[in-house]
């Protein structure tokens, strides 16, 4: 579709050869008498569209994101805006002082063979039958419904119908004038407002701007002149209706010939209703006017009157909706297509009872999964990059760095004032007996005190695993029950509440496992005689170290420990050293059983507290938790019931749409548009 670029004149840029107009309507054809039907048997074709064009726009479809072809009038106030749409209309629209319109007017006119015009109202859901005589203070009454009594404007658009016979099938919009200087009672932004208002109506490319200019101001003043150049600077898509010619005819040719404001759809002059005239004189005054008046006659006729105006708008209409359409129906389309597709991804949402159970258990049944996933059998494909839920690699970590804590602990105490504990503990553990034998106190007292010296730390390392192994439960709770916020709040607080018991049974378990060692000496494992027997080999190099008369060599090596200071000893009789080295040598060899054991049996514990913890106990432990309350556990988060709503008004929109155009598809076919 091409526009304005054919046409000899400036001020009619239609290009009327275009194959693709949805009807074609030819405007160089003798114009009727103005008072006949302005257009005639064309609306019998046009109209099933513009039905179906009103219904998608009934429908809000703009706020699906999809544009109509709108023909919108916009004017500085009392330029005449209003009095061309009742021209257009013949009917009475509310003019005069100050702002009549404060809502935007979508104005459908329909050609009915009708004895008497019928006129409705629709706005707010309501229908209003209206007449001729009544139809301003309908208006007025609505518009005070949708934008208040004061004189501010809403965005909220009120739908007049009219059904007339002679009338151009035809849908405009009119909206509010543009006023710079609030009047009284008026918001001090009332500018912006109005200026917000007809930027959203005009800035779509599916719009056609019909700027209604007054003959008596220079059109380059005018701000809706000003304003559709912003949004259409080519103008293509900007058509210009000039007002009052009867008022101010000087110069009137040279303006609309110049076209100094760059309009591409061309200009056309009209005279409207003055005054109390019926619209049949008001007509016939234009005929008049621009046959006979010196300066007005000399204007092309193609350009001038109401009848013209009313027949080009009809030609514009068909051209953009011939354009639009297409574009409209693939629109709906993919909207369609996409929100259906939103809506089916959506979780369900759970009506009854057992969908609510049934979503519940699947939801702990995933849980359970990928918690043994990454748990017991280190599979991560569920968290390829978060390290923090590669848990059997962390527990891994966590249980080298409890045992490198063990042992560097027990280090601390074996060389330092080397057999020194040995010999005090000795010398108190004395008894009434042979003397060759080991008292079992002493060994006692020495690993009791030992093993007291590192209990907290079996304590403190399943109390981290423990908070661990919280976060991570609940990570992965959280993520399968991510549309049920409800459900997410009691399973933190179940997975919180097993846990913490899981922890105190743990700590119970290790603090047992250290009494338990702090109680009896024992291990069935030959590694303590071959240790004790390994240490008790170097006993006499060692004494013989100690005693050596040479006192250079004051330090001796034990156990891959370089450099023990013996000087301190050199003073103990033989046997005490020789007693306490053989203590020594016992609870080295010891040390490293009670320790394996309390990494062992730590770690198997924790294995099957996990294990249990997944198999059994989370379930029962969020079973509890929520007791019967299931199905009120899984009402949908507000953001999800939001999204689920509005896609399904959206979808509802949308099929509606695409049965409409459906409906006017064959027609379209039959009149060629492509
Ligand atoms: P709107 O504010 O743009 O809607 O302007 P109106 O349609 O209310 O018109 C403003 C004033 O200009 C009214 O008093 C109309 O009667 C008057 N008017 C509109 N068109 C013409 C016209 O072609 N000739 C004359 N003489 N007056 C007109
Ligand atoms: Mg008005």
């Amino acid at each position: 579709m091409t526009i304005g670029n054919k046409s000899s004149t400036k001020a009619n840029k239609l290009d009327e050869s275009s194959s693709l107009v949805l009807v074609h309507v030819d405007v160089d054809q003798p114009q009727p008498l103005s008072i006949a039907p302005i257009v005639s048997s064309y609306n019998e074709k046009i109209r099933p569209v513009l039905d179906a064009l009103e219904n998608l726009r009934r429908l809000n479809i703009a706020k699906e994101g999809i544009q109509l072809p709108t023909i919108v009038v916009v004017g500085d106030q009392s330029s005449g805006k209003s009095s061309v749409l009742e021209s257009l209309a013949g009917i009475s629209l509310p003019r005069g002082q100050g702002i009549c319109t404060r809502v935007p007017l979508v104005m459908r006119l329909q050609n009915h063979l009708l004895p008497q015009p019928e006129l409705v109202l629709e706005y707010n859901g309501k229908q209003v039958l209206t007449d001729e005589a009544n139809v301003s203070d309908a208006i007025n009454t609505a518009t005070e419904e949708l934008a208040g009594t004061a004189k501010g404007i809403s965005n909220t658009p009120l739908t007049l119908i009219v059904k007339k016979n002679g009338v151009p099938d035809l849908t405009m919009v009119d909206l509010p004038g543009i006023t710079r200087v609030p009047v009284h009672g008026q918001p001090d932004n009332i500018y912006d407002q109005i200026k917000d208002i007809i930027m959203d109506y005009i800035t779509p490319e599916e719009s056609i701007i019909l700027n209604v200019l007054s003959a008596t101001v220079d059109f380059s003043t005018c701000e809706s002149i000003r304003m559709s150049q912003m949004v259409d600077k080519t103008g293509l898509r900007t058509l210009a209706v000039v007002t009052k010619a009867d008022k101010s005819p000087e110069g009137l040719l040279e303006k609309v010939t110049a076209d100094d404001v760059n309009i591409g759809l061309g200009y056309v002059c009209v005279r409207n209703r003055i005054g109390e005239e019926s619209y049949e004189e008001a007509r016939n005054e234009e005929h008049k006017l621009f046959e006979s008046h010196s300066l007005l006659s000399k204007i092309d006729k193609s350009i001038v009157g109401i009848p013209v105006l009313a027949q080009k708008l009809v030609h514009v209409q068909a051209m953009i909706i011939s354009k639009t359409l297409p574009e409209i129906i693939k629109k709906i389309n993919e909207k369609l297509y996409n929100s259906v597709h939103e809506l089916k991804i959506l979780p369900p949402n759970l009506s009854s009872l057992a969908d609510a159970m049934s979503a519940f258990l699947h939801i702990v049944s995933l849980s359970r999964d990928s918690l043994r996933k990454i748990l017991l059998m280190g599979e991560f494909e569920e968290y390829p990059d978060d390290k923090q839920m590669h848990c059997t690699a962390r527990l891994v970590e966590m249980l080298n760095s409890y045992v490198s804590d063990l042992q560097n602990c027990a280090e601390i105490d074996s060389t330092k004032d080397f057999l020194m504990e040995e010999i005090v503990v000795l010398e108190e553990a004395k008894l009434i007996g042979l003397p060759n034998f080991m008292p079992r106190t002493a060994f006692l007292t020495l690993l009791q005190r030992k093993v007291k010296g590192i209990s907290h730390m079996p304590t403190n390392f399943v109390d981290n695993v423990w908070s661990y192994l919280e976060r991570v439960v609940i990570s992965v709770m959280n993520r399968h029950s991510a549309n049920y916020y409800q459900l997410q709040v009691a399973t933190r607080r179940a997975v919180e509440h097993v846990i913490a018991k899981k922890k105190s049974n743990s700590i119970q378990h290790v603090m047992q496992a250290v009494d338990m060692e702090k109680h009896t000496d024992y291990t069935c494992n030959p590694e303590y005689l071959q240790e004790y027997n390994e240490l008790m080999s170097h006993q006499e190099a060692f004494l013989k170290k100690v005693l050596d008369d040479d006192r250079c060599s004051s330090t001796v090596k034990l156990e891959g420990v370089d450099d023990i200071k013996v000087n301190h000893l050199i003073m103990y009789p033989i046997n005490v050293l020789n007693q306490a080295f053989d203590l020594k040598a016992r609870l080295i060899a010891y040390w490293k059983i009670v320790l394996r054991r309390l990494i062992d049996s730590i770690a198997l514990h924790l294995m099957l507290s996990i294990n249990e913890l997944i198999s059994n106990d989370l379930q029962k432990e969020i079973c509890n938790e929520l007791g019967g309350s299931v199905e009120r556990l899984l009402e949908e988060s507000p953001s999800i019931s939001g999204k689920r709503q509005r896609l399904s008004s959206s979808v509802k929109v949308l099929r509606e749409s695409k049965e409409t155009v459906a409906n006017i598809m064959d027609r379209i076919g039959v009149y060629g548009v492509n």
